[in-house]
């Protein structure tokens, strides 16, 4: 909170920036994206070296003619050097053990270490892609379980267990609209988001290719109907909707949104990443959303992503 607040970082952030960081500022005072670590390509000197490798034997050449005539440009530290440097890198993480993870919907989350060990299983952690099926059955049975759950509880026809995370799910949704409009020959080209979306939201639209326009929020801060029926016509491709919105309101429109859209051609996206302030009370599908994505991370305490 402190970090956004007031753009700068509490006590405990404070200590973990580098005392070399201390110089950087910024116009907001927030140093949290600032990476000011030089690439190890960066630092040292190629003739230096942190292992002792014997010399090459002395064999001819079997690459006919095709060898390397440069160096092939490999960092050059001492074991010392090599350390420090990932170790500076990795005391920029930021982590729930060193101080509050500063975003709204990630901050209502309860994630137990015990869930952490779970998902660190060997039937789960261990399985590598290219492993014969009658092996996984375990790992794909609770996978199966919890589709079943999660199309119970949003009143979907169907789940995807493929995107790693929120911003994933709302790409393979968005790409499922565009693909559900091209299927039916209908080029539309605009997707509409409320001024109050996650960043996520526009960045999705504009990554499958369509054009993002802000819709207006009314006095109480919830989409105004009348100016999205305003804007809807045959070039909106769908809209996409947090419920309950960014600002933790219920949208009491939300099946008036949905059906006007409807009525124009387009689909509905919920954004899901609030879920959990819903589940249980209401199902998505019966709002008239065509598609969404659950952060199970923010609605279920998984491990992030899934
Ligand atoms: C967290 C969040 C996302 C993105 O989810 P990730 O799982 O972090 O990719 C999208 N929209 C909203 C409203 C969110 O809170």
């Amino acid at each position: 909170m402190n970090m956004l607040a007031e753009g700068r970082p509490t006590k405990q952030e404070e200590n973990l920036v580098m005392p070399e960081q201390n110089s950087v500022t910024t116009h907001s005072g927030n140093r949290a994206l600032i990476v000011d670590e030089p690439l190890i390509f960066e630092t040292g000197s190629p003739d230096r070296s942190g292992v002792d490798l014997p010399a090459a034997p002395d064999v001819a050449s079997r690459l006919g003619g095709l060898e390397r005539t440069a160096p092939i440009g490999l960092p050059g530290l001492s074991e010392g050097e090599a350390v420090r440097h990932y170790t500076r890198l990795s005391r920029q993480n930021y982590a729930i053990d060193v101080g509050l993870f500063p975003l709204g919907s990630c901050t209502m989350k309860h994630n137990p270490r015990l869930n952490e060990k779970m998902a660190r299983l060997k039937g789960f952690a261990d399985i590598h892609p290219l492993q014969p099926v009658e092996t996984v059955q375990g790992a794909l049975g609770v996978i199966n379980e919890l589709a079943v759950w999660l199309i119970e509880l949003t009143g979907m026809y169907g789940v995807a267990m493929s995107p790693k995370a929120g911003a994933h799910g709302e790409l393979c949704g968005i790409l499922c609209i565009r693909a559900a409009l091209e299927a039916r020959g209908d080029a539309r080209e605009v997707i509409l988001v409320p001024e109050s979306a996650h960043g996520t939201n526009p960045a999705t639209a504009a990554f499958a290719g369509y054009k993002v326009e802000d819709i207006p929020a009314n006095s109480d801060g919830r989409v105004d109907l009348e100016a999205l029926k305003a804007r809807l016509g045959p070039d909106v491709a769908g809209v996409m909707i947090t419920n309950p919105n960014t600002c933790g309101l219920f949208e009491p429109d939300m099946k008036a949104i949905s059906d006007a859209v409807h009525e124009a051609g387009g689909f509905v996206y919920c954004d899901g990443a609030n879920f959990n302030a819903i589940v249980g009370k209401v199902r998505p599908g019966d709002l008239g959303v065509d598609a969404m994505h659950i952060n199970l991370h923010k609605t279920f305490s998984t491990p992030h992503g899934g």
